[in-house]
This record gives structure tokens, C-alpha cells and sequence, in this order.
């Protein structure tokens, strides 16, 4: 290996993603996927894909997802930003947003891409410790004239920050960019989009691949200020990178389009997580309280390790992080009625 190499690695701390296994017979719950079709508008909207979409490049704004996005929250299209999924409208956002004089704050237990995209874009950080009962406490974030990234519902915990201490926060740090991560909202949170008037600091970050079962398509948003958005905008514009492909483009309108099957998945996601916590509850589990499509929990007699070991080899795959603090928690994404059962069938059997 050369030496080149060798400094290049040291300075970078990549995440590991959770396994996409392609086998048939396994049940998946293991990176938070939807386990329902998107609309089916969806797919009519990809049948109608025309030549001529694929001959040219894609509109370089996304102005009709853009349009149709600003219409259902109330804001101009300029105050919303469309990038290749979340987790690239973070990277923008780390990029171009989040460097200031002071450090930038998130919580120790948190969605693990953030360290990473700290250290590529050389964004000085602190993590600051979540409550002993995993909830956040917005007095810790008093960030000065630096910045705070929040994920509402929390990742991997599923714990909700309700929209009042998010409007605490605000009031708290008038002067430091905030960005709420809100991949996990529809699921029982409150979204914080409906301040973005009201904050000119305020970042809402959202995605098509959770609610909208668009993980695949790679669509993700951001609501906030103009000069928020316009600072996104030069930071893509920088890195040269289109917005969207022109099919993703029409693929996510029509899902943005068809509300009622959006809301009537999540409501199905949301039945099927109560009534599993309900049941791991019952077999021994600690579950934490979950807004989000997946359930945190732990067994006090049994290792979460070896429990994510028993479950893969009945071919039901969960995440396990080998981490401080959460390494006895299992983060199991709720999948329909019947891979919920199997689940906890096979866990039954393994207890
Ligand atoms: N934020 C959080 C908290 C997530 O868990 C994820 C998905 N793993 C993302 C953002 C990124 O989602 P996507 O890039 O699919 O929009």
C-alpha cells in the first residue's frame, strides 16, 4: 500500500452501511425500508418514461418536484432544496453550512453518518450525550455562533424531540444554523417545516425513502430560508452534481402527488410497530418509545450480539451497532403484519 494511501485512509472514518443481502426467503429489517409499494402512481409515472427524457439531461432545478413540494408546505419553491436522497443533501449541507467558528453540536447516540461527513468536510464537532433514558436535552445545545444537527425521531433510537423544544432550541440559538434530520417524521413526529417561516436559521431535512418506499429512487429534500437553500444550491453547483435524474424527478412528483396512500402506509407502519413493541414488551424487552418505522430494544438476559446472531441464522436480519451505549440494543425495522410475526416467532424460539 503507498504511502499516499496510507494518509489519505487515516484521515477518513467511512460507515459501514447495513448488509443488502439479495436471497430470497430472508426478512428483512434490518435498514429501515418500507416494507409497502410506493403509490401507484409511481410506477404509471416510470411506464411513462419517453425517449426524449432519456436522450436529454434532467431539468436542472427539479422545478415541477420543487413546485410540488412547495405547495403542500406552504413555502415558495425558492425555500426548498432537492438533492440524490438525504443523505446527500447532508453531505451539501455539511459542506456548505455547517463550518463555523464554533463546533458543531449532535448527539453521541445519533445517526452515523454525521462523524463521517464531519471529518471529509473538516467540520469541527462535539457530540453532546443524550439523557440516561435516550431522549435529548435542548439546554445541552447551546451553540453560539455555531450550528446543531438534530435527527427528529432520533436514529437508531426512534425517540421523538417534540416540536415545542425544537421551537426552544430556536429561540435558544438565534444565531446558529439548526438542522433538523427528519428521515423518520411521518411516522408519529410533528415536522418542524411549519417554522421554517418563522426561523431564518431553520434547516428541514426529509427524504422520499422512508415513508414514500423510495430508497431505491435516491430523493431527498430540505425546507429553510432562501439563503439557506441558495447556499445548498451553490455548494451542488460546486460539486457539479445534477439535483435528480429526470425519472426520479417524475417518479417522486407522482408519489408527492397521491397523499392518501402516503398517509395510509404510514398509519399501517405505525399499527404493526405498536403492536410488536407490545409483544417484545411481553417476551422481556425493554423497548424505547418509538416515532419512527423502527423499534429499539434490549432483553436483559440476553446479549443483543448473540440474539442478532440467532435471528440471521433463521434468515430474519436485524441491526446490531457494535458501539458504546446502544451495543445491547437490537434496532429492528418494522416490516408488514407477517414479517413481524415470523419475527418474533423465531425470537420465542430463540429465548
Ligand atoms: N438521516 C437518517 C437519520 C437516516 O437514518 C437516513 C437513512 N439511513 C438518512 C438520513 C438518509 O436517507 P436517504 O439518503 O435514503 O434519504
Amino acid at each position: 500500500m503507498s504511502r499516499f494511501w496510507s494518509e489519505l485512509a487515516a484521515g477518513l472514518t467511512p460507515y459501514v452501511p447495513g448488509e443488502q443481502p439479495r436471497g430470497t426467503g430472508l426478512v428483512k429489517l434490518n435498514t429501515n425500508e418500507n416494507p409497502y409499494p410506493p403509490a401507484p402512481g409511481v410506477l404509471e409515472a416510470l411506464a411513462a418514461v419517453s425517449t426524449d427524457q432519456l436522450r436529454r439531461y434532467p431539468d436542472p432545478q427539479s422545478t415541477q418536484l420543487r413546485e410540488a413540494l412547495a405547495q403542500r408546505e406552504g413555502l415558495l419553491p425558492e425555500q426548498v432544496f432537492i438533492g440524490n436522497g438525504s443523505d446527500e443533501v447532508l453531505a451539501h449541507t455539511f459542506a456548505g453550512l455547517l463550518k463555523h467558528g464554533a463546533p458543531l453540536l449532535f448527539p453521541d447516540v445519533t445517526y452515523s453518518f454525521y462523524p463521517v461527513w464531519a471529518a471529509m468536510y473538516t467540520v469541527d464537532c462535539r457530540p453532546i450525550p443524550l439523557r440516561e433514558d435516550f431522549s435529548i436535552d435542548v439546554d445541552d445545545y447551546a451553540a453560539g455562533q455555531g450550528a446543531v444537527l438534530l435527527p427528529n425521531p432520533n436514529a437508531p433510537t426512534g425517540v421523538l424531540l417534540p416540536l415545542a423544544e425544537i421551537r426552544r432550541l430556536l429561540e435558544a440559538n438565534p444565531d446558529a444554523v439548526v438542522v433538523i434530520d427528519e428521515a423518520y417524521v411521518d411516522f408519529g413526529g410533528e415536522s418542524a417545516v411549519r417554522l421554517v417561516p418563522e426561523y431564518d436559521n431553520l434547516l428541514v431535512v426529509q427524504t422520499t425513502s422512508k415513508a414514500r418506499s423510495l430508497a431505491g429512487l435516491r430523493v431527498g429534500m430540505a425546507y429553510g430560508h432562501v439563503d439557506l437553500i441558495e447556499a445548498l444550491v451553490r455548494v451542488k453547483d460546486s460539486f457539479n452534481s445534477y439535483p435528480l435524474d429526470s425519472v426520479a424527478q417524475q417518479a417522486a412528483l407522482a408519489s408527492v402527488q397521491d397523499e392518501a396512500w402516503f398517509r395510509r402506509c404510514c398509519d399501517q407502519v405505525i399499527a404493526t410497530r405498536e403492536r410488536s413493541a407490545a409483544r417484545l414488551a411481553e417476551m422481556g424487552f425493554d423497548v424505547l418509545p418509538s416515532a419512527a418505522n423502527f423499534l429499539f430494544a434490549r432483553h436483559p438476559q440476553h446479549a443483543a450480539k448473540d440474539l442478532f446472531t440467532a435471528l440471521r441464522e433463521r434468515k430474519i436480519i436485524v441491526r446490531y451497532f457494535d458501539k458504546p451505549r446502544i451495543s445491547e440494543y437490537l434496532r429492528i425495522s418494522v416490516g408488514t403484519d407477517a414479517e413481524m410475526d415470523a419475527f418474533c416467532t423465531a425470537l420465542e424460539d430463540i429465548l
